[in-house]
């Protein structure tokens, strides 16, 4: 997949655009100044697989604990502000590898500058972004009236256009004082205004992007919407670093936006990869419960191994020889396949610590020289 070519910029040690590989972030959930709880949050983020981890600081309690939460934690760390520039300098002063802004939250120009001055001093990046939620209220009267003819498409590209014209105008001040690590992001809850706005914005500038959506909601229903847009861009070229936000554990936005990257080849695995027929009719064995006790157990399994979980003959064999291990779950027994071989015949009872024997066996022989 030819990745569409931005200015690389670093955060912290990690590299972001040009030809780097896409760099998953994610963001605390808890209050940055209780320091144990957000450092004990930000290891499980890493344990997961985020690459930088972004967190909120509200007040000053928020900037006082950054020094403490840098020297324990194993990621560059980018601090998100809103409206009060001072916790911006502060953050900087304490470290941090990138700030996040949105400049149209400041009070005047004067302040944006300070942190652009500062940032530069300190050799870190920063992020600039636009979200649908912040620049409606000064959505032109073309926009209202789109929205209230329901004409979606054209409410679609006044928010688009709207959406650049601002970020144009950020960008100008950061031009202005000769500050070119900049990373750009453009959010909205709609994936088709996430893909459009993302398109123009890769089209007119060559800035790396920060994809993603905002208020996804909880992982049942912002999974499909940050697939359908994130997805998009991604196979497209579009994106440098993303972030999967949900109402929820911040562990989920990371497994998943890892398994995104593998699933369009944007990652190696280095996991098991779990496939189960989808079940239908012709199924004669609880095959829910199945593939549910053996992602738990493969949690221990760390090697990328195709592993699949099959339940009649239908598609079953050949799914089976492709994977790395497979079971060809029946009634009251089932076939284990290695490396595409029948191997054995297990009873039902014997089919996940078979299987699970399977692939620690395969795993050995992975990490052995
Ligand atoms: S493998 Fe068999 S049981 Fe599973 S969905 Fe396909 S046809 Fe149905």
């Amino acid at each position: 997949m030819m990745r569409r070519p931005t200015r690389p910029i670093r955060i912290g040690p990690i590299p972001v655009g040009g030809d780097a590989p896409v760099v998953i972030q994610s963001m605390t959930s808890t209050h940055t100044h209780d320091i144990d709880v957000t450092v004990a949050q930000i290891h499980r983020l890493v344990q997961a697989g985020a690459e930088v981890v972004r967190v909120a600081v509200a007040d000053l309690h928020d900037t006082q604990a950054l020094p403490k939460i840098l020297k324990q934690v194993p990621c560059p760390i980018i601090a998100d502000v809103h409206y009060h520039y001072e916790r911006a300098l502060e953050a900087i002063e304490a470290g941090v590898h990138k700030i996040r802004l949105n400049p149209g939250n400041l009070q005047d120009r004067d302040q944006v500058h300070r942190v652009i001055d500062a940032c530069k001093d300190h050799g870190i990046p920063i992020r600039i972004g636009v979200n649908e939620g912040s620049i409606v209220e000064r959505i032109d009267k073309t926009v209202r009236e789109a929205e209230k003819s329901k004409l979606a498409r054209e409410h679609h590209s006044s928010l688009i256009r709207l959406m650049m014209e601002k970020l144009t105008e950020y960008l100008k001040i950061f031009d202005d004082r000769n500050f070119r690590d900049v990373v750009l992001s453009a959010k909205s809850i709609d994936p088709i205004i996430v893909i459009e706005a993302y398109r123009e914005i890769s089209r007119r500038f060559d800035h790396p992007l920060h994809l993603g959506l905002t208020h996804a909601g909880p992982p049942e229903t912002g999974r499909i919407r940050s697939v359908a847009a994130l997805a998009t861009l991604l196979a497209e070229g579009i994106g440098d670093t993303i972030r999967i936000s949900y109402a929820a554990d911040p562990v989920v936005e990371v497994t998943d936006a890892k398994e995104l990257l593998c699933s369009l080849g944007l990652r190696k695995r280095t996991e098991p990869e779990l496939i189960a027929c989808p079940i239908c009719g012709r199924i004669e064995i609880d095959l829910i419960k199945l593939v549910g006790e053996v992602r738990r157990r493969l949690t221990e399994i760390n090697v990328p191994i195709k592993v699949a979980i099959m339940g009649c003959v239908v598609n079953g064999p050949g799914e089976c020889e492709q994977a790395d291990v497979a079971l060809f779950a029946g009634r009251g027994k089932g076939i284990l396949y290695v490396r595409g071989e029948q191997k054995r015949t297990v009873s039902e009872e014997q089919m996940v610590d078979a299987l699970i024997e399977e692939c620690r066996s395969l795993a050995n022989q992975w990490n052995r020289p």
